[in-house]
């Protein structure tokens, strides 16, 4: 599927990840939830996507996850099982938010090795599908230790944790 890619080197191919994961607000689209739109070929209302659609890229797409400069189809969300967002100016610093699409992708394989490498450096929230039909997506901190206490304290006293884990925003 093709975002707002008309930029990058990479193309989006079969991938269409983003469209379950990520929230939509113009569509009332929750996260964790297939898109209305989504059809065998990509987006059934390609031309008229909302604008978070057009905008939005992962951090694949963006060609910010690579090994030795490759073009590296193992970390395409729809293969490694997590997608990769950035958040340059969270309250936090440079941030970042892994959306697992597959169950325990985050934990194994080539997703679980960039997010450990990110998180010597950045905070990172780890979001998973909810347990239950309807439910809230689960969510994780990890990264320096005092950036996740940071985090954590924000959560606690309901400021958030200022990284978004919504949807297609920008
Ligand atoms: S998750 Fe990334 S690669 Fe997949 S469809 Fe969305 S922008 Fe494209
Ligand atoms: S409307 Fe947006 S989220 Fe829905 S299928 Fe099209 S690009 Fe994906």
């Amino acid at each position: 599927m093709e975002m707002g890619a008309a930029a990058f080197l990479r193309e989006c191919g079969p991938c269409t990840v983003c469209c379950t994961v990520l929230g939509v607000p113009e569509l009332g689209k929750a996260t964790y939830r297939d898109c209305e739109h989504l059809c065998g070929t990509g987006c059934k209302i390609y031309p008229d996507r909302p604008a978070s659609c057009r905008t939005f890229a992962c951090q694949w797409l963006r060609g910010m996850l690579e090994v030795d400069g490759s073009i590296d189809l193992e970390l395409r969300p729809d293969v490694c099982g997590v997608m990769f967002d950035y958040q340059p100016d969270s309250a936090f610093g440079e941030a970042f938010t892994a959306w697992e699409y597959e169950p325990g992708a985050s934990i194994r394989g080539p997703a679980a090795d960039i997010l450990a490498e990110l998180s010597e450096r950045f905070l990172v929230v780890v979001v998973s599908a909810p347990a239950t039909e309807g439910g809230q997506p689960a969510t994780r901190l990890v990264g320096p230790p005092h950036l996740v206490q940071q985090a954590a304290d924000a959560r606690w006293s309901g400021g958030g944790s200022s990284v978004d884990a919504s949807g297609k925003t920008r």
